[in-house]
Formats: structure tokens, sequence, C-alpha cells
């Protein structure tokens, strides 16, 4: 295989570049690809989302709930949407919705809204870092205002500054509104740096040191949260977890305490059975960036059985990515299903974030009892082969 993909100076995303992108992969493959450029997308719509596009992907969006949720921004019952290939999955979260339902709700809250950049400063030497980090604290003031310049939603918040050696590694952290803000606090963090150097001359820098961790899991995110950290629980009585988990809140805590023992001895960020399922559903259906997924599904559960007798569960996602403005919010589908769920656009974002965790709690019921019942095996024998013929 060689040559240059087909590129169109005049437009991209027009249907006929696409189609002759397209072409060129079916000529290089050999293959009829029927399927990839049978769209009713107006293919015009994903520019800024993605370059040299030959059509869309099809996956599936099922709906589970409803779903009641007592949060500080979604409040009432929730249909939610979710795109997975992972047969048996919807149908279990959409038995923990409508257990959480049952007993009233989920309670839900976001504890904490900011997102990083973090670039690291290579100083002379180490009284050279010391100056430096006390020019930074110094001086939020004017780099409050440098982001102001380049956004109008996004604010800066602080900056926490750890200095290894003669190096400052910093970590500029915003609030950014409905967005997700990587775009928007990239720019911003790139004026704060160019004020940083009229003022401070550093030997070298880098605009991101990764100790930002976009994309990627770490204790740095489930202890100072990323994006959005937010917390459900819920107490579900004895009897219910008996009629619809067909198990008991004491195996449960069995499975949970046995379960943080497995994690452990694995090195697992955090403990939980599939925070990320949840989560990159709904994400798929509902236009957010599919990689955040690798830090927004790094939380923990915590379980307890009450002094009562019941079942008391809760989930924390320390740093959840979402947005309801920007990134791929606004394409057709993505956003007919922030739709549903009342999220699509400005002022939604907590909301979305408050819907996701009551979904995630939803999803750590179900597969906990379906583990303790002993009807995991046979619900994906039932819902979820694709044995090739
Ligand atoms: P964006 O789609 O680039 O921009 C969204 C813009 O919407 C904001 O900058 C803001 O403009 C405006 N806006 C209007 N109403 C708003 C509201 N209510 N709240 C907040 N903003 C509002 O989105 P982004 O969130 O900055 O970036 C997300 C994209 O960045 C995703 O597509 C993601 O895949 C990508 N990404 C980029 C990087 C990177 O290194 N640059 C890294 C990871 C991901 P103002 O700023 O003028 O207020």
């Amino acid at each position: 295989m060689n040559g240059r993909i087909p590129k169109n100076k005049n437009n991209n995303y027009s249907k006929e570049s696409i189609l002759e992108r397209l072409e060129f992969i079916r000529s290089q493959t050999g293959l009829p690809l029927e399927n990839i450029g049978n769209y009713t997308v107006d293919p015009e719509l994903v520019k800024g989302n993605i370059e040299n596009p030959i059509g869309f992907a099809q996956t599936p969006i099922g709906i589970v709930g409803p779903v009641t949720i007592n949060g500080d921004h979604a409040n009432g019952k929730f249909y939610v949407p979710m795109s997975t290939l992972e047969g048996a999955m919807t149908i279990s979260y959409n038995r923990g919705c409508r257990l959480i339902s049952k007993v009233g709700g989920a309670r839900v809250m976001v504890l904490k809204d900011a997102i990083q950049r973090a670039p690291v400063f290579i100083l002379a030497d180490v009284g050279k870092a010391r100056e430096f980090i006390h020019f930074i604290q110094t001086n939020l003031d004017t780099f409050k205002q440098e982001t102001m310049k380049v956004t109008q939603h996004g604010r800066l918040v602080q900056c926490e500054c750890y200095a290894v050696g003669k190096s400052v590694y910093t970590r500029f952290e915003f609030f950014t509104g409905d967005a997700m803000g990587m775009n928007m606090i990239t720019q911003a963090t790139a004026n704060i740096v160019a004020a940083i150097l009229r003022q401070f001359p550093v030997e070298d820098y880098y605009l991101e040191s990764n100790m930002g961790v976009d994309k990627k899991p770490s204790y740095i995110n489930m202890l100072h949260g990323r994006g959005k950290t937010v917390t459900a629980e819920v107490v579900i009585p004895r009897h219910y977890v008996n009629r619809y988990l067909g198990t008991t809140p004491e195996r449960i805590f069995k499975l949970f305490r046995y379960g943080h023992m497995g994690c452990t001895l694995a090195g697992v960020h955090g403990g939980n059975l599939q925070f990320a399922n949840g989560i990159a559903a709904v994400f798929l259906a509902c236009g957010q960036d599919m990689a955040n997924v690798a830090e927004s599904s790094t939380g923990a559960g915590l379980v307890e059985v009450t002094d009562q007798g019941d079942l008391y569960y809760s989930i924390t996602l320390p740093s959840l990515i979402v947005a309801t403005v920007g990134g791929g919010t606004a394409l057709p589908t993505q956003r007919e299903c922030l739709e549903i769920l009342g999220c699509f656009g400005e002022g939604n974002a907590r909301k979305l974030a408050e819907i996701i965790a009551a979904v995630v709690l939803a999803g750590e019921l179900s597969l906990a009892g379906a583990i303790c019942h002993g009807d995991w095996v046979s619900s994906h024998e039932k819902y979820g082969r694709n044995k090739p013929e």
C-alpha cells in the first residue's frame, strides 16, 4: 500500500472529498466498504472534530431507566441513552436504575469542578526554583487576567507548584463552565506562560509536563480531582436487595471487601466493578471525548450494611470529564442524546455529571448483585454472545 491520502484544499469535509478518500481506501484495500460511507449526518458538521473523514462509525444506542436522581443539578426521573457493544450491559444498568428508583432515588452531588494544565519549568539551580515558586504564587492575579484575555467562560482558580531539584512542576487549575475545557485552558496556559517568560526568564519549559494527567489514570486525579468530582449514594432496604438482586446486604459487603483486596493485589487505582462501562457508554452516546474514560473511570465505591441491616452503596468519581457545550456535543445524534437527558447546552454540565454518577451507581449495584447471586455468567450467555457462524 502506498500513496497520499486525498485532501481537498478548498473543502475537506464535502461529501465529494469524503467519497474521494473512501474510494482511495477501497482501491488500496480491495474492500467494498459499503457501510462506512453510508451516513445521514451532514459531514460539514464534523469540522473541528476530525481530519480526513471517510464516513461515520455507527454504534447502537440503548436506553435505560428511568433512574430517579435527587441531585443538586439533576432532579427527577431520567431515561439515559447508552452506546455500547457489550451485550447484557444495558439490561444490567436498567435493573440498577429501576432499583434506585424503587427506593426513592440516589442522592448525588458535585463536590469540585476544575481542570488542570501543568507546564514544567527548568531553572538554573534550586535557589532559582524556589524564587520561581514564590513568583508564581504572588502573581496569580496577573495570570487570572491573562486567562480572561482568551476565554469568556474559563477562569483560573489556583496554581500548585511542585519542585524537583531545579525544575518546577506547575498545575494551573481552571473552572471551564459547561465546556470540557482542554482547548480553552491550553490556550489560557500558553498565555500565562508567555507572561511568566516576560518577567522571569527560565532555562527551558514545556507547556505540559504530564502532571496535568489528561487521559490517564493517576493518584493525583483521584485525590485532587479533575473535571467534575461527583458522588452518589443510595440505601437499599434489605428486602429489595433480596427481591431484585437475589442476595443479601452482607454478601454484597463481603464481595466489596474481597474485591478491594483483589484491587490492592493487582495494583488497581481505586476500587470498582465496572465504572468504565457506564461512563464509556454515556460518553459515546452524548458526544464526550472517549479518551477521557481513562481518568473518568478511576473512582472508588464504598459499601456498608446499615444498623438496620440495609445496604448502603456509594460511588465517587473524582475526575469525571464532561461537557454539554463544545467538543462533540453539538453533533446531531450526540445532541439528541444530551437532549433526552435535558442536558444539551449552557448550564447543564454539572447536571450531566450527576446523571452519569447515578448511572454508574446503578451499574455497580446490578453487577454486585449478579456476581453474588450467580446470574452473571448466564445473563451474558443469554444476551451478550456473538459467536462467529
Ligand atoms: P471547544 O469546543 O474547543 O470550545 C468550546 C468553547 O465554547 C469555549 O472555549 C467557550 O468559549 C465556548 N462556550 C460557550 N458557552 C460556554 C459555556 N456555557 N461554558 C463554557 N464554554 C462555553 O471546547 P473545549 O472544551 O475548550 O475543548 C474540548 C475539546 O478539546 C474536545 O474536542 C477535546 O477532544 C479537545 N482536547 C484538546 C486538547 C488540547 O490539548 N488542546 C486535549 C484534549 C482534548 P470561550 O472560551 O470564549 O468562553
